[in-house]
Order: structure tokens, then C-alpha cells, then sequence
């Protein structure tokens, strides 16, 4: 399957096509359609994959840039990997208007506030800074269709489990969720049963 047989926007192809790819990998060919088609998808995927575009790409097709609400949030287990993530959003959406920000521990939180008040499209951050600025009610997530955890194994060795499941409670019913694992251990089962509904399962 090919970029153009996505039924993607067409500012979001010319996004994709000017990033420099040409063709769709594994993880994208097999994850984008359904996520996109509103299916819960647990993808079993390593860093070096592609999942960073995939992500990115999902979550600009998924988006109405005619709002100025919050309405995809990503989480990472790292702030490095949090910037990237939003950096690829903000370059593959850059034809869309997309605005996209990362919500991470370690800068300041009255950029956040700023940032935040002037309205996002995308918040990309670390579970401790984005359950802090929910809790602020600084980041509004009534408008929040789309959660997606990256690299979730990672983000439960590191501590997060319990800021993960109070963002989660945080959020509307009505909400799709894409789970990202290098590994699926009993902690992350746990999760999508908990957070998923007829999850589809892929394995790249
Ligand atoms: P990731 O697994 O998301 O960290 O991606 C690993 C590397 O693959 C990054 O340098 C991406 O820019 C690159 N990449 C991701 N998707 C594609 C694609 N469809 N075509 C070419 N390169 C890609």
C-alpha cells in the first residue's frame, strides 16, 4: 500500500512526500488505516520502525484544525523522545496548520500555560507534566478523541503506571486509544483491558 492509497488529507501527503518518504513501512502500512478508521490498535513495535511517523501521521489526519481544542495527546517515557515526537507532528503537518506542543518536565511551566491558553491541536508529553497540567486545568482535554501511549513498557519501568491511569481518568469516555510496546508484560495487558475496547492487535 502507497502513502496516496490512505484517503489521507492532501496537505498531510504533501507534508509526508516533502519529509522525504516515499513509501509507507511496515508499521504504517498495517497501522494507519485502522487507528484512522477509529479502531483501538495495540501495536507490538521497537524504536527504528517507523512508529514516531506513524504516530504523527495518524494524529494529523485525525485532527480539525478548524478547532483550537486539544485533541490527540501522546505519551512518552521521555522528554527526548516527547520533542521528537511533536517536532515530526509539527514537520509532517506543517501544510495543515497543525499546531502541536510538547508538555514536558524540565521547561517552564508558564510556556505551557502560554502555549496552552493560545490553543493546541496536539499535546506530545511525559506523563508527570501532562497529569500536572490537567490537574491545573491549563490543558482542557473535553475535546480529546485520540490517546495514544508510546513506548508504554518503557513509560511502566520508569514509574509512570499511576500518572497514566489518572490521566486516563481524566479524559472523555468516548476515547480511542493506540497502546505502542516493545513488549506486552502482564502490567501492559492489564492496561488495554482496562483502556481499549476489541483492540486490534499488530506485531511488526
Ligand atoms: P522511528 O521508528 O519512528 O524512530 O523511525 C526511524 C527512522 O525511520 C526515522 O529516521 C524516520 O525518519 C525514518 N522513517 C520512518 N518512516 C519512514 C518511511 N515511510 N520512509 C522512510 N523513512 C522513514
Amino acid at each position: 500500500m502507497s502513502f496516496d492509497q490512505m484517503g489521507l488529507k492532501d496537505d498531510l501527503l504533501r507534508g509526508i512526500y516533502n519529509y522525504g518518504f516515499e513509501k509507507p513501512s511496515a508499521i504504517q502500512q498495517r497501522a494507519v488505516m485502522p487507528i484512522i478508521n477509529g479502531r483501538d490498535v495495540i501495536a507490538q513495535a521497537q524504536s527504528g520502525t517507523g512508529k514516531t511517523s506513524m504516530i504523527a501521521l495518524t494524529v494529523c489526519q485525525v485532527v480539525d484544525t478548524a478547532s483550537r481544542e486539544v485533541q490527540a495527546l501522546i505519551l512518552s517515557p521521555t522528554r527526548e523522545l516527547a520533542s521528537q515526537t511533536e517536532k515530526v507532528i509539527r514537520t509532517i503537518g506543517d501544510f495543515m496548520n497543525i499546531q502541536a506542543h510538547a508538555c514536558i518536565g524540565g521547561k517552564s511551566v508558564g510556556e505551557d500555560i502560554r502555549k496552552l491558553e493560545h490553543g493546541v491541536h496536539v499535546v506530545s508529553g511525559t506523563p508527570g507534566r501532562v497529569c500536572d497540567m490537567i490537574k491545573r486545568r491549563t490543558l482542557r482535554t473535553r475535546a480529546i478523541k485520540l490517546l495514544i501511549l508510546d513506548e508504554s513498557d518503557e513509560m511502566l519501568s520508569r514509574g509512570f503506571k499511576d500518572q497514566i491511569y489518572d490521566v486516563y481518568r481524566h479524559l472523555p469516555p468516548e476515547l480511542q486509544v493506540c497502546l505502542i510496546s516493545a513488549t506486552l508484560p502482564h502490567e501492559i495487558l492489564e492496561m488495554t483491558s482496562k483502556f481499549m475496547t476489541d483492540p486490534i492487535r499488530i506485531l511488526v
